[in-house]
């Protein structure tokens, strides 16, 4: 099955119900097929084939929904790009994807043309210079499916090269099916997105659940938290999905509302993306009355767990269970599976993997055990609570000091309830003595200092004192890229260079070491 003849056939179904709202203007699915099927006559005349690369590099707009609905009719690979990415960074999308067609806007063409000039059989198509046929005699035939390949999603990634996650129409299907059921998607569900639409959170999760629900979708072009409240109650939402940061503001924003929403439609407020901390869990619930279900995917798998639709299943800093058609396994460094509730590396197998990384089979290869894909998070299952399953941070941001592990979850997970602090990260630095010492970076809530010693303290009562950071930096703001993960990398980069000259955001900094490091040598995943 191809997913755009998935999404054809809800429309058929769902006619003149409103498919999509964007920005006050409404797309019945007839109306929102119809434009698919024009813009897939489109591309068809300027002679696009199965298997064509074509990235869509466009603000969030409803004419992106059509370019990619219209690119998998036909059989070609959508790769949806962020708007905000540098000339360097698409040059690299392109041709890592030997793209032939690059869809974007007049502005963002202006400031990429020179680098991309030596692609001689780059097509280029401007959102403000498209030429759409009048009407559509026979609609797309719907070629390739399955396991083809139908989008390339470039990873947020952190280090190294982007790579590219080629995802199969059968991967997404398949993935669609499994939160349709897990979250009880019904024609009757109004979703609030506000969501990029180049992310698999916006575009896969959100978007093709709605559309395959036959439900209906706000679309907001930029996320603006007073908004959401109103729009909520306004439209009688059922549905919200957000990263942590969007939940954060939220909360935030709540507390200046003189007019609480009446939230009495919503089923359900979503997360997912990057960790939910517990304080984000129980602040909104205390103000909402609703508990946030939390699940977990990523580009390579899409969704991979999810907390319970039952709220009263639901727990704070867990992931949930893994979905249908989902395994997981936690394996050691070895891939042998690690003892109950021990932490190691998270596997996955199932019809929601991909299918390999773009033009790379040694990192595809790398990726993959006997069927199974490292996904380099780490984490551990509860056995008592059915296989519960919790998230402790990535392997490659484990720190391992004096040969102790240190999961920088936990240590930000402490911090984190300390009254004075907004948000926090921690990283290891290189270390003589330790190999790698634990450090924070710490953004304080408004108008509130402290001194680092009372934050130290804080974590050395609750905490062995090899896990208790040794430096604390106080930051402005923690760098987080568009989907609000944070940037580790980024931040270590700030840090190792504010030794020698003080960054902006860097306001503060104490060096403080902690007597009696254990120099103990256990460990089992590196
Ligand atoms: P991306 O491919 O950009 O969607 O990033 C995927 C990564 O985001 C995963 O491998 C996890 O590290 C992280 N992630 C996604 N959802 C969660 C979650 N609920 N809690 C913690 N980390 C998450």
């Amino acid at each position: 099955m191809n997913l755009a003849r998935l999404i054809s056939e809800s429309a058929a179904k769902y006619g003149d119900k409103p498919a999509i709202i964007f920005e006050e203007k409404t797309w019945t699915y007839q109306e929102f097929d119809l434009q698919v099927q024009r813009y897939a006559l489109m591309l068809d005349r300027l002679g696009l084939k199965q298997g064509d690369r074509v990235a869509v590099q466009l603000p969030k707009c409803i004419e992106f929904l059509f370019f990619h609905f219209a690119i998998l009719s036909i059989g070609a690979i959508a790769l949806p790009l962020n708007p905000d990415y540098r000339p360097e960074e698409i040059v690299y999308f392109l041709t890592d994807s030997s793209s032939s067609l690059f869809v974007t806007t007049s502005d963002r063409f202006a400031k990429v043309q020179t680098t991309i000039q030596h692609l001689s059989d780059l097509q280029i198509l401007l959102l403000e210079k498209l030429s759409l046929p009048e009407s559509v005699t026979s609609s797309p035939e719907y070629t390739l499916g399955g396991d083809e390949i139908a989008m390339i999603c470039y990873t947020s990634g952190t280090t190294g090269r982007c790579k590219g996650a080629a995802i199969s129409h059968r991967n997404l299907i398949a993935n669609t099916k499994a939160l349709h059921q897990a979250w009880q998607w019904s024609d009757r569900d109004v979703l609030l997105h506000v969501l990029p639409l180049f992310h698999v959170h916006g575009l896969n999760v959100a978007t093709l659940g709605c559309l395959y629900a036959g439900a209906t979708m706000i679309m907001h072009e930029k996320f603006e938290p007073r908004r959401v409240w109103k729009t909520l109650e306004l439209e009688k939402c059922t549905l919200f999905m957000g990263v942590p940061t969007i939940y954060q503001r939220l909360i935030n924003e709540w507390k200046n509302l003189e007019h609480k929403p009446d939230l009495s439609k919503m089923r359900v407020f979503i997360s997912g993306s990057a960790p939910l901390s517990d304080r984000q869990f129980y602040q909104f619930e205390n103000l909402t009355n609703f508990r946030i279900l939390e699940r977990y995917g990523m580009t390579e798998t899409g969704m991979n767990a999810s907390n319970h639709i039952d709220s009263a299943h639901r727990k704070a800093k867990s992931v949930g269970f893994p979905l249908a058609g989902v395994e997981v396994r936690i394996v050691d460094r070895h891939g042998d599976d690690v003892a109950i509730a021990e932490v190691g590396e998270v596997w996955i197998r199932g019809e929601n993997v991909f299918q390999g990384y773009w033009g790379m089979p040694d990192k595809t290869a790398e990726a993959f055990v006997n069927g199974w894909f490292r996904t380099g998070d780490l984490g551990f299952q509860d056995r008592e609570d059915g296989g519960r399953l919790y998230l402790v941070g990535r392997a490659k941001e484990l720190i391992i000091t004096g040969g102790f592990n240190v999961y920088p979850k936990e240590i930000e997970n402490v911090l984190e309830s300390h009254e004075a602090i907004k948000e926090s990260a921690v990283i290891g630095l290189p270390d003589e003595d330790f190999g790698e010492k634990v450090v924070a970076a710490i953004a304080l809530k408004e108008e509130i200092s402290i001194a680092p010693e009372v934050l130290i303290e804080h974590c050395k009562s609750r905490l062995a004192s090899y896990k208790c950071p040794k430096q604390i930096f106080f930051v402005a703001e923690l760098p987080r890229n568009a989907m609000g993960k944070l940037q580790k990398n980024i931040l270590a980069q700030q840090i190792l260079l504010s030794r020698t000259a003080v960054l902006p955001s860097i306001a503060n900094s104490l060096e403080y070491t902690t007597p009696n490091q254990p120099n103990a040598t256990t460990d089992h995943i590196s």
